[in-house]
């Protein structure tokens, strides 16, 4: 019997940095000026070009440009006003450096049930946002799933909560046609390699507040040269901060900035090219008895770099031997349920630095089954073919249905 073709492409393989981008860095490099305030009088370095048109992009007043989305959320807490000890409610299905950046802020994380569509539970943020007396929500957007972006906002004028977006996932995705990023007070993203745009690390963070931006400049390690950024407030909103703000030295350099401005010109373009995959496998993926996919709400332009799915009705057992099944066929799968953190991978309840943690029985069970793939761009959509009918012929030979 002919068994079905193993795949062979890896999923961590991006696709090469655009030749432009190359030519911008090499140009850099044989001028050696890669620190972002090392310009000339009146020449303006990559860092602040690129801070420029990424808040053009967004439709905001100000970027900075951070060496991680994971510091850029760090500086966007203290620059927005966080203060130690203050609330920051946050869902529990995140990545690590959400809760890190929190800690790191001396703020103390309230963590929100999800739902079975893996968004923020607004039942249960209504819930803690009341009884736990929070003023502050930093809304992940989890590998791009948007909640209803209506009723969250309802949420937060209910309870004065002030709105910070992880865009990490929702570089280029809207929610009703407007951008995600632009809901909240702040919105941070990542450049990260395996994010929408690849500077190997890199963090933008975006707000219209005059004093927080000029903070999140003094805190990202201007020193007294900020006037060099030209996406800034007038250097009077500096002088009011500028004794009060610390130097957390975290910033972005011209030579990843240089990598990134091309990027961002086709950025539209590749969300695109996600989105196109993304549908052959959630197409492909929904007929698969046993596997659940996630319904997306029409109004959520979401960008496909990545799929979810859950297998409902499996138990631990049969979870292992379907990843290991698809593996087997060259497919990589990563499983949120496991008890130990993996990989990138991680379940709150490994965040154990915040003391005793909430115990969340939707989340818990949703992770459980909770299945994750990448997408990158180096697939094309006949491979996208071939992870379903290999998903399907797992599927077929090991999950059991109950129903
Ligand atoms: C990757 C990621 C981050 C952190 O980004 P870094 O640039 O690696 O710090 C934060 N939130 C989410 C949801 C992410 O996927």
């Amino acid at each position: 019997m002919k068994g079905i073709p193993k795949f062979t492409k890896d999923f961590t393989q991006q696709e090469p940095i655009p030749e432009e981008a190359i030519e911008r860095a090499m140009k850099i490099l044989r001028s050696g000026k890669l620190h972002r305030y090392n310009v000339a009088p009146g020449e303006k370095g990559e860092a602040a070009l690129l801070e420029t048109e990424f808040a053009s992009y967004m439709g905001s007043n100000y970027c900075l440009a951070t060496t991680s989305c994971g510091t850029s959320m760090y500086v966007a807490l203290k620059s927005l006003g966080v203060k130690p000890g203050d609330k920051v409610l946050c869902n529990a299905y995140t990545l690590a450096p959400v809760p890190g950046a929190i800690e790191n802020a001396g703020a103390v994380v309230e963590l929100v049930e999800i739902t079975d569509d893996y968004t923020i539970d607004l039942e249960d943020l209504d819930r803690k946002a009341e009884s736990s007396g929070a003023k502050w929500l930093l809304i992940s957007h989890m590998r791009g799933h948007m909640v209803d972006m209506d009723r969250l906002m309802q949420v937060c004028a209910k309870h004065d909560l002030r709105l910070i977006e992880d865009c990490a996932h929702t570089m280029g995705a809207r929610w009703n046609g407007r951008l995600s990023g632009s809901f909240g007070i702040g919105a941070c993203f990542s450049t990260q390699t395996y994010k929408h745009m690849n500077s190997g690390e890199g963090g933008l963070f975006i707000t219209n507040d005059d004093e927080a931006m000029a903070r999140a400049i003094i805190h990202s390690g201007s020193y007294m040269i900020y006037g060099r950024h030209d996406s800034r407030p007038d250097l009077e909103v500096f002088d009011r901060v500028k004794y009060h703000t610390a130097n957390y030295s975290t910033r972005m350099d011209n030579l990843r900035a240089s990598l990134l401005r091309p990027q961002l010109r086709i950025l539209d373009d590749q969300c695109r090219r996600w989105n196109e995959r993304y549908q052959v496998l959630e197409e492909g993926l929904k007929k698969i008895p046993g596997i659940w996919v996630p319904v997306r709400d029409p109004k959520e332009a979401y960008v496909g770099s990545s799929i979810q799915f859950n297998i409902p009705d499996a138990d631990e057992a049969t979870i292992r031997s379907f990843l290991a099944a698809a593996l087997e066929l060259g497919v990589e799968l990563k499983w949120f349920g496991s008890a130990e953190p993996v990989g990138f991978t991680s379940a709150y309840h490994s965040w154990r630095y915040f003391g005793q943690l909430p115990d969340l029985p939707v989340t818990n069970r949703v992770l459980a089954t909770m299945c994750d793939m990448r997408v990158p761009l180096t697939f094309n959509l006949e491979d996208c073919r071939l992870i379903v009918d290999i998903l399907r012929d797992v599927a077929a030979r090991l999950i059991k249905r109950n129903s």
